[in-house]
């Protein structure tokens, strides 16, 4: 059993920099808990925070239901895996998975078990006498989870571990850690800058901004239900177009008008609409939520021209700039237009989100609106 709870964690650095800005987090038993969001909003001092590797400027941390605010690194039962691997040079493979439990006074054929079944389950038993600088960046990664393994310990803490491989490696890898904590059912706390890691690797994904979180969920609850216009830019890639659109009202129909191009919303979206008639929202659709014809049509297509096209194979990146904006469509691999081209897009409106100018959270009537803290702060004022 291994559950971790932040409840109004701050960190305040000397000099004055709120780098974590009351995080509430609840980590269950055996659950992969990705942090994730862009450099500097506090995922790692988060991290760090757990690790007891940082001071908590205020808050309890509690670790299987004890506070462990006080308590010294090395007896809060976690192992972390850093970015630069942190391994001893002059030392073997075997030895740096092995010193942890040395300096802990383990007694050797105890070591010598848990090394050769980390080495096992690792894929690095043919390297245990090598020093590491003999090895590649991949296997220097193994080395470091594994030199965590050995020690048993409650909870996982990865901080940004997969930063330093190539793009080829690090896919793999990925699925790597995926099936290690299937494997050994552990509590494992993440950090990780990439949305791509975070949608696949996670049970539950915490995205921060700015040391304040701003969205809770799975992959899939964050994907597709946003709280806020930061969560829906950062999730998904390419990113989620936005579009300044003004809400009307047409016989009794709701739509949306960008200037040179108007949408019908659907019934639904009407009704949580109906309030902003005659002001400006944020208008989201994700690449992957439209699709491509030569045929405009008022209210149902969004009109411009081909200004990029970026053929991947699979599918192909359509950059259509518009008067006033420019939409990426994610569009079939076998079709690539030509630039300059007219084209329109056709959105799935069912997929579309709306975002208040204002607070930036999301629109979307009678489904929780969770604000985060700074945007709460915000709507109050
Ligand atoms: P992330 O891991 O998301 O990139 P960090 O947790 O490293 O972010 O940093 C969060 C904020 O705290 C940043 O503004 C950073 O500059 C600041 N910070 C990090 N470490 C220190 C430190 N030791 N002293 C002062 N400020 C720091």
């Amino acid at each position: 059993m291994a559950t971790v709870k932040l409840e109004n964690i701050c960190k305040i650095y000397d000099g004055g920099v709120k780098a974590v800005d009351n995080v509430n987090i609840d980590i269950e038993d055996k659950e992969f808990v990705v942090l994730v969001g862009p450099s500097g909003c506090g995922k790692s001092t988060t991290l760090r925070m757990i690790a007891g590797l940082e001071d908590i400027s205020s808050g309890t941390l509690t670790i299987d239901g004890k506070v462990v605010n006080d308590v010294p690194p090395k007896d809060r039962d976690i192992a972390m895996v850093f970015q630069n691997y942190a391994l001893y040079p002059h030392m073997t493979v075997y030895d740096n998975m092995a010193f942890g439990l040395k300096i802990r006074k383990f007694d050797k054929a105890e070591i010598d078990k848990r090394v050769r079944e980390a080495a096992k389950i690792l894929d690095i038993e043919q390297l245990l006498e090598r020093k590491p600088k003999a090895l590649s960046g991949g296997q220097r990664q193994r080395v470091a989870v594994g030199r965590a393994i050995v020690r048993q310990p409650k909870v996982f803490l990865f901080d940004e571990p997969l930063s330093n491989l190539d793009a080829k490696l690090r896919v793999q890898m990925r699925a790597e850690i995926s099936g290690l904590h299937h494997r050994l059912q552990a509590t494992m706390i993440y950090v990780t800058h990439d949305q791509v890691e975070a949608l696949t690797m996670a049970d539950k994904i915490v995205v921060m901004k700015l040391g304040v979180i701003q969205q809770i969920g799975g992959p899939l609850e964050l994907y597709n239900n946003p709280d806020n216009k930061f969560v829906a830019g950062f999730i998904g890639s390419p990113p989620m177009n936005f579009i300044t659109v003004t809400v009307k009202e047409n016989g009794g129909r709701i739509l949306v008008d960008e200037g040179t191009f108007t949408l019908y919303v659907t019934d639904q979206q009407a009704a949580f609409l109906k309030p902003y008639v005659g002001r400006q929202v944020t208008f989201g659709i994700r690449p992957e939520d439209v699709e491509f014809t030569h045929t405009p049509e008022a209210g149902r297509t969004i009109d411009g021209h081909v200004s990029v096209v970026e053929p991947l194979g699979a599918e192909t990146h359509v950059y259509v700039a518009t008067s006033n904006a420019r939409v990426i469509g994610k569009i079939d691999g076998t079709v690539i237009p030509n630039v300059d081209e007219r084209i329109s897009l056709i959105p799935n409106m069912d997929k579309a989100k709306f975002f208040d100018i204002e607070t930036e959270l999301a629109i979307r009537g009678n489904v929780p609106n969770k604000a985060p803290a700074a945007n709460a702060k915000k709507v109050e004022e």
